[in-house]
């Protein structure tokens, strides 16, 4: 099954929610970055929490969650767009901890229990909305469900999970986000916070089968759920050989000069993706001469 997320509102539309599976998408950052299984898992969640934030972008929109936790997995970094196109990673990707006496993943411990969440919202206005807010248990979820109560003044209930199997491979992941909009009764954030906890974890929900409507579904039932629309959520980075090009351009042909000397090519790996771009001495070179007599910067497509 393709990843993908679904979005609903309940008890008219006081309350709105997006639920999501990203068993794939998480997969393929573990096998692009070679993440340890507790990295596997903070990316993950991570990844998954972006998705869970860009529901609703329009195109061109995007948003980014940086967590940057003093414990060992350093900043991680996850970006979605309008179109569910999620890319992410982790400063130390290897870095890993023995699991918690419950036999969990020690997320937390690999985030670090201090530091700071932020988000980015780049809605395609003059600068992009930013928002912070200090980690709780570096778990993300609870990180997020803060930021979002503190900083965007939403009560929000955040559930993100990865379940890693015994030979590294991702075996089920997902996310739900429900937030309690303005006019919704007092005991609305309790109630959901209440039925949140006699939700089995998201992990056993997408390991059992279960879809994103399900999910929803079960997050917000009795409460007069509305079903809207789905949208795909894939790991896929808007890296390209032209924008390394433009990159490259943006260097000026002095840099580029000193970078062929010490080098003889040019190499740049996206740190976002791991997809490694080689440009030989002579298009190196085609750049340079290119900068100099003033030709116009290679277009990105
Ligand atoms: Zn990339």
């Amino acid at each position: 099954m393709r990843d993908y997320m679904i979005r609903g509102t309940a008890a008219g539309e006081k309350i709105r929610a997006v639920a999501t599976v990203t068993t794939q998408t998480v997969e393929d950052a573990r096998i692009r970055h070679t993440t340890s299984a507790t990295a596997t898992a903070a990316l993950g969640r991570s990844l998954t929490a972006a998705a869970l934030l860009g529901a609703g972008l329009k195109a061109g929109q995007s948003v980014m969650l940086r967590v940057l936790g003093d414990g060992p997995i350093g900043a991680i970094i996850a970006q979605a767009d309008a179109w569910g196109r999620v890319r992410g990673y982790a400063a130390n990707p290897h870095a890993d901890l023995p699991e918690t006496p419950q036999r969990k993943l020690d997320v937390g411990g690999l985030v670090g229990r201090r530091g700071t969440l932020h988000v980015t919202r780049d809605l395609g206005m003059r600068s992009p909305y930013h928002g912070s807010a200090p980690l709780i248990s570096g778990e993300i979820a609870e990180d997020l469900a803060a930021y979002l109560a503190s900083s965007e003044q939403i009560p929000s209930v955040v559930a993100l999970g990865v379940l890693v199997g015994r030979d590294l491979h991702v075996l089920a992941a997902g996310g739900l986000c429900v937030q309690v909009l303005p006019g919704a009764a007092p005991d609305a954030v309790a109630d959901l916070e209440a039925r949140a906890r006699r939700l089995p974890p998201i992990t056993q929900l997408v390991a059992d089968g279960c879809t994103p409507e399900e999910i929803l579904t079960a997050a917000l039932g009795g409460m007069d759920p509305s079903i809207g629309a789905t949208s795909p959520v894939a790991f896929q980075c808007g890296c390209s050989r032209r924008r390394v090009e433009e990159m490259l351009w943006g260097l000026g042909a002095d840099e580029l000069e000193a970078l062929l000397a010490q080098e003889g090519q040019a190499e740049v790996t996206c740190r976002f993706c791991g997809d490694r771009y080689v440009l030989s001495g002579r298009e190196v070179e085609a750049l340079i001469a290119g900068l100099r007599d003033g030709a116009p910067a290679p277009a990105v497509q």
